[in-house]
């Protein structure tokens, strides 16, 4: 049975040792424009430790309330732990719809609250929007990437889903109203758990650069030929202060590691400029450079998929190319007397 009394748009924040991470800003820009379309309340839920500071750091993306709940019992992610407190939330306040960030604590998270509530989840979306019928609709990739599914779901209360990280943009709202915040201590079973916290590994970013922050990313294709050609992009991207990811070919011919791949099996990224050397633009791929600012492609194949989407498109053979543009970008020569 649907609950028509379910109400209010939800955004799962995330915390870490004190940060707000930038997804849940965007997760806040997409909720908005789903509250304004639903005429509902925006809610975002941050779960942590100490939190004072974090309402101020969501304040400007458009929330109507801020609920920071924040204990010793939850000074480290359990995902047991967080589940079990959202599900009391959930219970007693009914929301409408919980969007959940696609990382691993949010998709960790939200099967655990969905399995709790004995209600669906759309997983790894890449888009939350409501149609024209005014229906909630949730939009990720299906048969490898070939097929965009739109998932609807009218019996559930609350719907679940998670959105991919640097879908969208974070906006601010440009809204006047300040949103009420409240502060919430969490309450937990008594039963013990059967995970406790030993110790927290950070992650460390690449060699080749952060390809989540960096503002510039070279993207390599298998039209690069052979590992020893990477050196001639290692210098290119010394040069732009570029990252190197690239595409699932050169890393299925083990020319660079998975952690670099960029796209529907890799990482999604959201650089200013995004270089595609000899990448010929497969959907999969794409998915992967959507919020990319400016793309530029440089392919010799004048067909390649690549140029539908690029900014500035360049037909030509790349280790032509390269050359002339490292000699462009290269420091001037000492004068010598
Ligand atoms: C379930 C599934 C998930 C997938 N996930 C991903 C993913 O996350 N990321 C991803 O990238 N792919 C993914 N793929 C694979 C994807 O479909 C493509 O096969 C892959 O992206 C192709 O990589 P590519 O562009 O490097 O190679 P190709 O498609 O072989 O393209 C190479 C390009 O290089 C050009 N070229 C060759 N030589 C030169 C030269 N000297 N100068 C300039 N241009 C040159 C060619 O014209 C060609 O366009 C996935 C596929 C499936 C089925």
């Amino acid at each position: 049975m649907v609950d028509e009394n379910s109400t209010g748009i939800w955004v799962i924040g995330e915390e870490k040792e004190g940060k707000l991470a930038p997804v849940t800003l965007e997760l806040l820009t997409i909720g908005r424009q789903l509250a304004d379309s639903l005429r509902q309340e925006l809610v975002v839920v941050i779960i942590g430790h100490q939190l004072e500071h974090m309402s101020r750091l969501l304040v400007d993306y458009g929330p109507d309330k801020i609920l920071l709940v924040a204990g010793e019992e939850t000074r480290y992610f359990i995902p047991e732990t967080y589940s079990e407190v959202l599900s009391a939330l959930v219970e007693q306040r009914k929301p409408f719809a919980i969007l959940f960030p696609a990382t691993y604590d949010g998709r960790d998270v939200a099967a655990r609250l969905a399995a709790k509530l004995g209600v669906g989840l759309a997983a790894d979306c890449t888009d939350l929007k409501i149609d024209e019928a005014g229906r909630f609709v949730q939009v990720r990739p299906a048969f490898g990437g070939n097929l965009m599914a739109v998932i609807h779901q009218p019996t559930a209360r609350p719907q679940l889903a998670t959105l991919r990280p640097r879908m969208v943009k974070p906006n601010k709202s440009g809204r006047k109203v300040s949103p009420s915040v409240e502060y919430i201590k969490p309450r937990i079973s008594a039963k013990p758990f059967t995970k406790s916290l030993l110790r927290t590994v950070r992650e460390v970013a690449e060699e080749s650069g952060n390809l989540d922050e960096a503002e510039v990313v070279i993207g390599v294709g298998r039209g690069i030929g052979s590992s020893e050609n990477m050196r001639i992009v290692n210098h290119l991207a010394t040069l732009l202060k570029a990252a190197i990811g690239g595409s699932r070919g050169v890393v299925d011919a083990g020319w660079l590691p998975h952690t670099q791949q960029i796209g529907l099996t890799g990482r999604v990224i959201s650089p200013k400029m995004y270089m595609a050397l000899g990448i010929s633009g497969a959907v999969q791929h794409l998915v992967g450079v959507r919020t990319a600012k400016e793309i530029i492609a440089i392919n010799k194949d004048p067909e390649a998929p690549i140029f539908k989407v690029a900014t500035f498109g360049i037909v030509a053979d790349m280790f032509s190319v390269i050359p002339l543009l490292a000699k462009e970008l290269e420091p001037p020569a000492p004068q010598t007397t």
